[in-house]
């Protein structure tokens, strides 16, 4: 399948045609997944995401920056002039060091930092480890997550379920408990969480209510750090083309119609949700907090 490479975001075109539409062919990986296995390959921005200064000499941490919307994200802070630190797992080194590449190209410090946040330790660690290799913390994207679909509650373990809250809900509560006492009047986190938090699906069962968690969790904190003007918001993407899907978070026949039942017809494309990370994150935001942005090409319930 051919790949449709966007050259800039900011050319006025059709969203209908702008990426490639389903059906898409299976593509079985095991998970975490990668995306170079993917086809499509994913627009990520490498080529179409232009900076205009609005993150100048931020300091960033984003969990699951090796890929998909995480990715995307680093690209477009560090094009923004952010230093970027990130997370993921050992096995996507490969995936993890295109992303430094990508980073030090526009002149940036890249900090790479392998580890599995289902580990509090580890999280704290991780905190630790950004700080100090950035010289503070302006910016905590907490974007890293697991999805295994199953179609019946009988299939789901319990060492599942407890997995994917702690990766999903628990990591996050511990990146943000170690994080905030280096956060400053003007920083900025954001969480991923999604549309199942609102429309969850019958295969997703432990999946779906983790990303309701993550969204009141972010309006509480949001409440509680305000007195120290620190914004807390969610992004809460629709489908979107990244190796978490095919790697065991839908059934291959989903992976064919990904993003069919969406108003647009076509599944997001990791560049496409960027823009919003960086609102957030920048000054722009700064009347927005405890807020949960969709980006679903149309599929946000009201
Ligand atoms: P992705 O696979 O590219 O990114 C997920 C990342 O999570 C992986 O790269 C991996 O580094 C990280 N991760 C998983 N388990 C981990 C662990 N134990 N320790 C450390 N890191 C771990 O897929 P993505 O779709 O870009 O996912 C990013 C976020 O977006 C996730 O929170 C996901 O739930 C959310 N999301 C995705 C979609 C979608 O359609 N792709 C829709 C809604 C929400
Ligand atoms: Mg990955």
């Amino acid at each position: 399948m051919s790949n449709i490479k966007v050259k800039n975001q900011y050319e006025k075109r059709n969203p209908l045609d702008q990426y490639p539409k389903p059906p898409f062919p299976r593509q079985p990986q095991s998970a975490p997944g990668s995306v170079n296995k993917m086809n499509p390959l994913p627009d990520h921005g490498e080529e179409s995401y232009q900076g205009f200064g609005r993150l100048k000499d931020r300091k960033a941490l984003v969990t699951g920056g090796d890929s998909g919307i995480g990715r995307a994200a680093v690209i477009a802070f560090a094009r923004e002039g952010a230093d970027v630190a990130f997370n993921y797992l050992p096995s996507e080194e490969e995936n993890a060091q295109e992303v430094v590449k990508l980073i030090e190209a526009e002149g940036r410090k890249a900090i790479p930092l392998p580890g599995d946040i289902s580990d509090e330790s580890f999280c704290k660690k991780l905190v630790e480890d950004a700080v100090q290799g950035l010289g503070g913390l302006d910016i905590l994207v907490n974007n890293a997550g697991r999805q295994t679909s199953q179609q019946s509650i009988e299939e789901i373990t319990t060492e599942q379920f407890d997995n994917t809250f702690k990766v999903n809900v628990y990591a996050l509560f511990w990146i943000c408990k170690a994080a905030i006492p280096h956060l400053e009047p003007g920083a900025s986190i954001i969480n991923t969480t999604s549309i199942q938090a609102f429309d969850p699906s019958e295969n997703l069962l432990d999946y779906a209510p983790t990303k309701s968690s993550i969204v009141a969790f972010t309006k509480a904190l949001a409440q509680q750090v305000a007195e120290k003007g620190i914004r807390v918001n969610a992004v809460a993407p629709g489908p979107f083309w990244t190796p978490l899907q095919p790697s065991g978070g839908q059934p291959q026949e989903k992976v064919e119609q990904f993003g069919s039942s969406t108003p647009l017809g076509r599944p997001g494309q990791p560049a496409e949700i960027a823009p919003m990370y960086v609102l957030l994150a920048s000054q722009e935001g700064s009347y927005i907090t405890g807020e949960v942005m969709g980006v679903t090409g149309g599929m946000m319930p009201a």
